[in-house]
């Protein structure tokens, strides 16, 4: 791959990676969705990584961070490249019959300050998962940086600082008033599974 200059659009790499997709898609909820976000299409460059990583970093800049968390296994790699260049500890959550924990030494002290990391937030719900995590260890949670903010109604509600590089609006459907099933032009497809096009 060619070197990413750092003032290509993140929406730009985003595309040429292949992580956002447009089309008829089944979503692993079950609903059928006309949009598609893939981050690992995008993290799998580590160039392009570095550029994200970079962009987010120079948005929290007026934050002291001392350690930058991500949830298994989304917010794993992004955290990671924040941590390089916020010269923090880079963790992640793990999760144990269904909750998040720190395994494998990781240790958050209560007088560090910590950056969540995610890759992409839609609902919020492992945010929060992560933050009582956080919480628990009684640490300062400085906010949340993520790649992309997939329709999240309300990001202020997760009560931190929010900061993002890319929006997608999609729209999900039910797929007996899905209409896109109802045009009939593409069949609904389930993207990562072998056989589909990512063009
Ligand atoms: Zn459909």
């Amino acid at each position: 791959m060619k070197e990413i200059r750092e003032d290509i659009g993140i929406e730009d790499l985003l595309n040429q990676s292949e992580a956002l997709l447009t089309g008829h898609f089944i979503l692993s909820s079950g609903l059928h969705s006309d949009r598609y976000v893939q981050c690992a299409k995008f993290l799998q460059y580590p160039e392009m990584a570095d550029v994200a990583a970079k962009k987010l970093a120079r948005m929290l800049a007026d934050v002291k961070i001392n350690v930058v968390i991500g949830g298994a296994f989304g917010g794993i790699v992004i955290a990671y490249e924040l941590a390089r260049v916020l010269h923090a500890r880079g963790i992640f959550a793990e999760r144990v019959d269904g909750v998040f924990q720190l395994r494998r030494g990781f240790e958050i002290r209560p007088d560090e300050k910590v950056l969540i990391a995610e890759d992409v937030i839609t609902t919020g719900k492992s945010v929060r998962e992560v933050m009582e995590l956080v919480s628990s260890a009684g640490a300062e949670i400085v906010g949340v940086a993520s790649l992309i903010d997939r329709n999240m109604p309300e990001p202020e509600s997760l009560g931190i600082r929010a900061e993002w590089l890319h929006s997608v609006k999609a729209n999900s459907y039910d797929p007996s008033e899905c209409p896109l099933c109802r045009e009939g032009k593409t069949p609904a497809v389930k993207p990562g599974s072998r056989g589909v096009s990512q063009k």
